[in-house]
């Protein structure tokens, strides 16, 4: 079977930056509903279309393609105590200490530095301005069931897991590609 639209493809890949220096591998494969359902990046999805299971390839990513150029003016300093406890670079939070703004779709901040009293805190993605190089290996081709066509997204294994409350959270490649 080829990958079409509203197939479900199982996709091993090694994601590395421009020098060739490694991101991530897969210790599970990525799972998504092929098909502009932005379940994957469009570059992915592009040099997948129309290959099998088998195909191996190597495609370059530019950050406009990917996570953005990056953008010094989401990097913020906050007070230490604005923040939970405790505190680690690295740590990831939704959302600004001093925005309420409603009408924002939540951002993802990551802390970069603590020093004394002050924490800063980045809000762009990890990956932002950086050119990625995705290695990647079609393990399996399926054709797409019905709900998950509705619900735009991978059921099952691998997939999207329901909560009990059916909320939509989507899958975690697309919002946390570094765990
Ligand atoms: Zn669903």
């Amino acid at each position: 079977m080829k990958i079409a639209k509203n197939t479900v493809v199982t996709v091993d890949y090694i994601l590395k930056d421009a020098q060739g220096d490694l991101i991530e591998e897969s210790r599970e494969p990525m799972v998504y509903l092929h098909g502009g359902y932005e379940n994957t990046l469009p570059k992915i999805e592009e040099a997948l279309e129309g290959q099998a299971v088998g195909f191996e390839g190597t495609i370059h990513v530019e950050p406009e393609d990917a996570f953005g150029d990056y953008d010094p003016n989401l990097v913020k300093i906050e007070p230490r105590n604005r923040l939970p406890t405790p505190l680690e670079v690295g740590m990831q939070f939704e959302g600004s200490p001093d925005t309420e703004d409603d009408d924002e779709p939540p951002m993802i901040f990551t802390v970069t530095d603590i020093a004394d009293d002050k924490v800063v805190l980045d809000g762009n993605h990890p990956l932002a301005g950086i050119a990625l190089r995705f290695t990647l290996k079609v393990r399996d081709v399926r054709e797409a069931t019905e709900e998950e066509i509705a619900h735009e997204h991978v059921h099952g294994p691998h997939g999207h897991h329901h909560d009990e409350d059916d909320s939509e959270e989507g899958d975690q490649f697309r919002s946390h590609p570094l765990h």
